[in-house]
């Protein structure tokens, strides 16, 4: 059997031990401590725009508090991308809010300004004004963003961007992560850095970072003994993990520039291929950091995305298609949908393929090699 190949492992860099070996050193073995402040002024400081930076236990809880920050409530309507992972929609049910989602547009995958603008204007028609929207910059491809903050100061609703896959990407020269009232990352083991598991929240808002590092170590009120005013959670980054997080800050502008000549790659060696499709950045504005690479396969001479799907997966070659929107799965079958079947086609034909910073160019020249064999039926 050949070496596996994964879509999207860990990569560590130089310092991330040292980092760890100084929590042991010191015994700060504890959601708190150097590492969690360092990590946050790192983060901070990478993306500029004077944002402050909670580091939490993963993205779904910066998410969640997100939602907190912004009053969202039992009852209430959260506007969200409906293709994306499903932590993006999760936290509007832990709220009780019901999540109304959004299609895809052609260009970037993500939130299409036209059916957004159509469901707020349908969800106020209905009564009920959405009390926030959720972005998502799929696979650290910028989302229309001009378009996006337009409509929800217009109708003055707060953004929250999902950059969980966008840390290192830019949208005209600013940091995704930066344009929302509140932005989430996330550094779960599959994402472009990792603390192992974990996420942070980002917001141009102080007042809300406090409250919500506040919130997400129990809402311990000043006092001796355990004093409560508020529902706490216990959703703070561990020392441990956050060293890990300084050790791949010093990495990020590499693991960056690997992933884009990923992409670079897969587009050069499927350049003579009609059936295979690339998301291009539309134009300068766009920068993506190419967390995956992605491709839609069009039909062609009857291959499918599951037939370059199954056959990699043969050569150990690790695969996925794109996310499954949500608005078609069982979950949330009772949210409304507003959209025209864009991101069902993406999921129909799209492909990730694999994207690691780690992949030598063997491990592409097998990929691609492989991914041909297929579609020139000449694979054995
Ligand atoms: C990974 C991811 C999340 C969740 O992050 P965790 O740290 O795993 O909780 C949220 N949204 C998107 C789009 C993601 O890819």
């Amino acid at each position: 059997m050949n070496d596996k190949i994964w879509l999207s492992s860990p990569h560590m860099g130089e310092n991330e031990f040292n980092f760890v070996k100084e929590a042991f050193d010191t015994n700060w073995i504890a959601p708190l401590g150097p590492n969690v402040d360092g990590f946050e002024k790192d983060l901070a400081t990478y993306l500029g725009e004077g944002v402050h930076v909670a580091a939490l236990s993963s993205g779904t809880a910066a998410l969640h508090l997100a939602l907190i920050m912004l009053g969202v409530q039992a009852g209430d309507e959260v506007i969200c991308q409906t293709m994306t992972f499903s932590a993006s929609a999760n936290p509007i049910a832990y709220q009780g809010a019901t999540p109304v989602f959004v299609d895809s547009e052609e260009q970037t995958w993500n939130m299409s300004p036209k059916y957004l603008e159509a469901a707020i204007l349908d969800r106020i028609e209905n009564g009920k004004k959405p009390k926030a929207i959720i972005v998502v910059h799929l696979y650290g491809m910028p989302a229309q963003m001009d378009r996006i903050m337009e409509i929800a100061d217009k109708y003055e609703i707060p953004v929250v961007e999902d950059a969980a896959e966008a840390l290192g990407s830019s949208y005209k020269g600013q940091k995704l992560g930066t344009f929302g009232a509140m932005s989430i990352l996330s550094f779960n083991g599959n994402k472009i850095i990792t603390t192992s598991g974990g996420g942070a929240l980002v917001s141009k808002n102080e007042e809300w970072i406090k409250k919500s590092r506040f919130l997400a170590t129990q809402a311990r009120d000043a006092a001796p003994h355990y004093q409560h005013s508020h529902i706490g959670y216990n959703y703070r980054m561990s020392n441990i993990s956050a060293g890990i997080g300084r050790g791949q800050m010093e990495v990020l502008p590499q693991r960056v520039e690997k992933r884009r000549s990923n992409f670079t790659f897969y587009k050069k060696a499927f350049s003579g291929m009609e059936a295979i499709k690339f998301a291009d950045e539309p134009n300068a504005d766009y920068s993506s950091n190419r967390w995956l690479s992605t491709v839609l396969i069009e039909a062609n001479g009857g291959v499918t995305r599951e037939d370059i799907r199954l056959h990699l997966e043969k050569d150990n070659i690790e695969t996925r298609p794109l996310w499954k929107p949500m608005h078609l799965q069982p979950v949330f079958a009772n949210s409304p949908f507003y959209g025209d079947g864009t991101s069902e086609r993406l999921f129909d034909l799209g492909l990730c393929l694999p994207s690691g910073s780690n992949l030598s160019d063997e491990d592409l020249k097998r990929v691609a090699a492989q991914m041909t064999a297929v579609l020139e039926g000449t694979s054995v």
